[in-house]
């Protein structure tokens, strides 16, 4: 991976929601999330939504009234309506590719950057960075990293499961015996420590 590709952190949890939309839903469809800037060059989503939209079998579009209320949703939870910059739409089967729609609705986006995908219902997608100030920069590639974090609740019941069941070996005396030939008995012909135990 090129140390300048531009990278945007999601979250298994958060994938799957945006997947379970596309999944469910027959028409395409619209959603946005929140993105913060988590280093040059690297962004983290954590969540996705839907607003009101009207949606076809192919085109959808989302109303500025529904993107309004999410956003005064933002602000009365206190959080800040500028971390949504993350718009993501359903080509249902279709190919999940950048239309002059989709494109065109990229242009009037308002705010200083934002990163759009666009994905069908196989999994396939294409993701891109879009910067509108100070210079306005299209079509930045941009590489997707999942991370998948594990629930601390399943770590600590993993750590009491290994702590019941899992302990180190213990060397203890052990008698190696062989059958030799013309001797009527087992031959003890060794002691020592078993290193398997
Ligand atoms: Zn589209």
């Amino acid at each position: 991976m090129k140390s300048d590709a531009v990278l945007l952190h999601v979250p298994v949890g958060v994938w799957q929601k945006m997947i379970a939309y596309v999944t469910i839903c027959s028409t395409e469809i619209n959603g946005f999330g929140l993105v913060d800037v988590i280093g040059p060059n690297e962004f983290a989503l954590s969540d996705v939504f839907i607003t009101d939209q009207v949606a076809a079998a192919a085109k959808v579009e989302w109303t500025e009234l529904g993107l309004a209320l999410c956003i005064t949703d933002l602000i009365n939870r206190g959080d800040d309506p500028r971390r949504l910059r993350f718009q993501w739409h359903s080509h249902v089967n279709m190919q999940a590719f950048f239309s002059d729609i989709d494109t065109g609705g990229i242009e009037k986006w308002s705010g200083d950057w934002l990163i759009s995908l666009v994905v069908n219902k196989h999994g396939e997608y294409e993701v891109r960075l879009d910067m509108f100030k100070s210079l306005r920069i299209r079509n930045i590639p941009v590489t997707i990293v999942f991370d998948n974090p594990i629930d601390p609740d399943l770590i600590a019941q993993c750590q009491a499961d290994i702590a019941q069941h899992v302990s180190q070996p213990k060397p203890h005396k052990i008698k190696v015996t062989r059958y030799v030939p013309g001797f009527t008995d087992f031959l003890d012909i060794a002691t020592g420590d078993d290193q398997y135990a």
